[in-house]
């Protein structure tokens, strides 16, 4: 995800100053009696965040998590244990100020660039663009984005927020567009739908990009993002195995019930993601406020899969992108590819497919799915292209624990929603997680940032 975002530093400076904090060394005992206890939910970065905060803090911190290992939606898998690849998040976006690029210096993590420009783009025939499509696209990008930037602007008035879609459909004037321009136009859509994860039909056209803005390239792991949270989980008690399924806070402090036993503490911090609230699988008691059960609901929660090939030898071109533009009846199948040979040194390219293709992607096999992707690569490198040695593909919608791979400013729902769902019950119950952060949901700063916020919640 996100081609786009190189912006300005703004939205991270606030939380600079604990995020240096996090990791320290330094003993911070607090004093006598204000030592509190408290139970984060989840061991993904905005969990590991809060209690890594706490716990330099000389707090009494005790993580749990649903699965058997750290890290949640980012995960790097070492299947291939010369080519360690990442399944979950990817890319540092936009390094300068961005406290995960702090966290991966300090963890000794290796990374390396990647440009959006540094991309060879494919028509539905297979062959690369010539200038007049390249043109075409460049002509139709500027008059969405035009467009978009309008809607954004009408949030001062009364005029009625729209999807995406139809204020992109109307600026291009869709229904008199030749087939070949409805295509242009439908992949141009679906770079949206890749980094934002919902449907061109169900983000808002008026909030879809309501981000901290970011100046910096965007960096990859060629070692794997995990170093990051391994990083930070360094001394912290976590449990894993330790589904919640229980939350009550009807007396003092909280007990928070797992499948296994039950847990009291004077805090917890909840930072499931956005899909499992949704989900009901968690009993709140007494119930959440209405402010923030409208916000569980509205908000959107999107697909992004991924799908690693791994091939006996190269046979595409050496940029960082590769794009193919899909027919008009396969939107969005199998349009975007990174040269993961740059990243891992190893014949692999990894394929992105988002929103609704990528919803439906998990309800088929993977053989299937080798097999269209095949399809696709063969339709713009030629028949003799072979087939992969192996594939790595991610199914994040249907996963329990994530149910999607990242929120959405969904038709219907406003910004404001976030800080409902950010806002903490009786200084008892505190949420974090990258859906909870009104300005760069989403993200891997995003989910750090917020668990910093819960944990000053806590400290004072
Ligand atoms: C495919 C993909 C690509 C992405 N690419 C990028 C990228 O390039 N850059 C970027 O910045 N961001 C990216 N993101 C988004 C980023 O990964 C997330 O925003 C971030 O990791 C979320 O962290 P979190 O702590 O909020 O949630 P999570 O990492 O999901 O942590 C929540 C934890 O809660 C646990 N949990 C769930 N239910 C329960 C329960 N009942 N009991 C106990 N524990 C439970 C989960 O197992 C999980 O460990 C991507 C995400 C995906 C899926």
């Amino acid at each position: 995800m996100n081609r786009r975002r190189f912006l300005r530093a703004s939205g991270l400076s606030a939380l600079t100053t604990l995020a240096a904090a996090a990791c320290n060394t330094d003993d911070t005992t607090p004093p006598a009696g204000a030592r509190r206890s408290v139970i984060v939910v989840g061991a993904g970065i905005a969990g590991l965040s809060a209690a890594r905060a706490l716990t330099d803090r000389g707090h009494d911190v005790m993580v749990l998590e649903a699965r058997d290992r750290i890290g949640g939606r980012i995960r790097t898998s070492d299947q291939w244990p010369d080519a360690p690849v990442d399944l979950g998040a990817s890319w540092i976006h936009g390094v300068d100020g961005n406290p995960i690029a702090d966290l991966a210096r300090r963890a000794g993590a290796r990374t390396i660039p990647t440009g959006a420009d540094d991309n060879t783009v494919y028509g539905t025939d297979g062959h690369r663009v010539g200038q007049d499509s390249a043109d075409r696209i460049e002509h139709w990008r500027n008059a969405i984005a035009a467009a978009l930037a309008e809607a954004q602007d009408d949030a001062e008035d009364e005029t009625p927020d729209a999807s995406l879609r139809s204020v992109a459909e109307h600026a291009v004037n869709w229904s008199a567009l030749p087939e070949a321009d409805k295509a242009l136009v439908a992949s141009l859509l679906n770079d949206y739908e890749h980094e934002y994860s919902g449907s061109a039909d169900e983000l808002s056209s008026r909030y879809f990009d309501d981000d901290a803005k970011l100046r910096g390239g965007d960096v990859l792991f060629p070692a794997g993002y995990g170093a990051v949270t391994d990083y930070l989980t360094r001394g912290l008690t976590v449990r894993t195995g330790q589904v919640v399924d229980r939350v009550d806070w009807s007396g003092a402090g909280v007990t928070v019930t797992t499948t296994t036993g039950s847990f009291a503490a004077d805090h917890v911090v909840i930072t499931v993601p956005l899909g499992v609230l949704q989900s009901g699988t968690i009993e709140f008691t007494p119930g959440l406020p209405e402010d923030k059960s409208t916000a569980i609901a509205k908000l959107g929660m999107g697909v992004l899969d991924k799908c690693y090939l791994r091939f006996p030898h190269t046979f595409w071109p050496d940029t960082d992108w590769l794009t193919y533009v899909p027919a008009l009846d396969k939107p969005g199948h199998w349009a975007q590819w990174i040269n993961y040979a740059r990243v891992a040194g190893q014949p692999i390219l990894l394929g992105f497919n988002a929103a609704g293709f990528g919803r439906d992607s998990e309800t088929r096999s993977d053989t299937d799915l080798v097999a269209e992707a095949m399809a696709t690569l063969r339709t713009v490198y030629g028949p003799a292209v072979p087939d992969p040695l192996d594939h790595q593909i991610t199914c994040w919608s249907s996963d329990p624990y994530a149910r999607g791979s990242y929120s959405f400013n969904k038709l219907g729902s406003t910004p404001d929603m976030r800080d409902h769902l950010a806002a903490d019950l009786a200084d008892r119950i505190h949420f974090a997680g990258e859906a909870t952060d009104r300005m760069s949901f989403g993200t891997v700063h995003g989910a750090y940032n917020s668990g910093l916020r819960a944990a000053a919640e806590i400290t004072g």
